[in-house]
């Protein structure tokens, strides 16, 4: 078979070369205990320490406002389950969030309705941005916890996040966001943005899977999830992931220092798909043009499934995604399309692919190729597309 076309790099990524060998030295001779008294443990303390200043410098954060985590989907739990809980404790059980949250979010918020919280979700909007005017509306007296995603996960679209923090911290309301898929991408600083909490996860940066961090603004008191011993200064108990935090750290820092040239190089591919795929008819962009990540593309096509235009590049080596990583194999629609206003059939018919600096333009050219043959292919056997070329169903896009 040929090479893999990998773009589906917001499910995850390729490790960096840089990553990888960080890592491996942990994996052969510094394998110690960051607990340990002996030396080879005070060296992976040493690793731990410059990790955490690696990391929190990527963010404009303090290096005691990280801790490491198992990834996203932990980081966020641990914010949201702590942050509500505080709340509670002050009789304030209500939480504003948005309706296209990651699923590692809002069915965490499942869970705490089911403790009686009430839980408010912001409406997007057809380029799939909250609006601040619903925000500011939105919150009570009652209100223990902010919690907006940085960048959306499937279309791409960054939210106003200067804006909701500085709205937050006026108010003296939490802010936690799920920035997983904005760091390592755009840039992120906690600081000029009134961020309270903030998430992050290796894998969706070229790092290894497994391992992420949460940001805890100084004075801001988080409750641990996992109890046992006293690391993460008594708020992430079990032994360290030396090798996975080091790791991380080290993708961390290149992709900060290569941004830019990253993004343009995105921008360049995304923009290319983008120009030569609106051109089968009746397809449409998802998201935002303008507040978007350099690397997200999202269309969708009218009277296809998705998840067969899928199957079918994946034939010719092609790993896209229909939107999330997590939704994949329900046959239930995206929800964020759902929430931009795409009715069930079209939001079905889905197309997601994000690209990352490994990928070549030639790549793109293929993908170009075989996109629109797969896709005329599909709507010859779609009971649908027959019944919109008689004129029997209405064209919605
Ligand atoms: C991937 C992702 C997560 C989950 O991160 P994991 O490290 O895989 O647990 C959470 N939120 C967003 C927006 C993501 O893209």
């Amino acid at each position: 078979m040929s090479k893999l076309i990998y773009v589906d790099n917001a499910g995850t990524t390729a490790m960096s070369k840089h990553a990888k060998s960080a890592m491996l030295k942990f994996l052969d001779k510094e394998y110690g205990n960051a607990s340990s008294l002996h030396s080879l443990g005070q060296r992976a303390k040493e690793y731990l320490t410059k990790a955490r200043e690696m990391v929190a410098k990527a963010i404009n954060a303090l290096p005691d406002e990280i801790y490491f985590t198992s990834g996203g989907s932990e980081s966020d739990n641990m914010a949201i389950l702590s942050t509500a809980h505080r709340g509670k404790a002050k009789g304030k059980m209500h939480i504003i969030t948005s309706s296209i949250e990651h699923h590692a979010v809002l069915h965490t918020l499942d869970r705490l309705k089911e403790e009686g919280f009430e839980v408010t979700y912001l409406p997007v909007y057809k380029d799939g941005l909250i609006k601040i005017a619903d925000l500011k509306k939105a919150i009570t007296d009652k209100t223990c916890l902010v919690t907006i995603m940085y960048a959306n996960n499937e279309i791409g679209t960054i939210q106003p996040i200067e804006k909701i923090g500085k709205i937050c911290r006026d108010a003296g309301v939490p802010f936690f966001t799920d920035a997983v898929q904005a760091v390592g991408h755009i840039p992120v600083d906690v600081k000029v943005n009134n961020i309270d909490m903030l998430s992050l996860s290796g894998h969706k940066f070229h790092g290894p899977k497994g391992v992420g961090a949460l940001y805890v603004r100084r004075g801001v008191m988080v409750d641990p999830l996992i109890s046992g011993g006293t690391q993460e200064k008594n708020r992430r108990a079990g032994t360290e992931n030396v090798a996975g935090i080091y790791s991380m750290a080290v993708a961390l820092e290149d992709a900060v220092k290569n941004m830019e040239k990253n993004a343009k190089a995105e921008i360049k591919l995304r923009d290319y798909l983008i120009e030569n795929l609106s051109k089968i008819p009746h397809s449409k962009l998802n998201g935002n043009k303008e507040h978007r990540l350099p690397n997200n593309f999202n269309m969708c096509f009218e009277g296809i499934e998705g998840e067969s235009l899928l199957l079918l590049l994946d034939d010719y080596g092609i790993c896209a995604s229909s939107g999330s990583a997590c939704t994949s194999g329900s046959l239930d629609p995206s929800h964020v399309l759902l929430a931009i206003g795409l009715p069930h059939e079209v939001a079905h018919g889905s197309l997601r692919i994000t690209v990352s600096p490994y990928n070549t333009m030639a790549e793109m050219q293929k993908i170009c190729k075989y996109v629109p043959q797969i896709v005329e292919y599909l709507r010859k056997i779609s009971p649908i597309w027959d019944r919109l070329q008689k004129g029997e169903l209405k064209h919605v896009i």
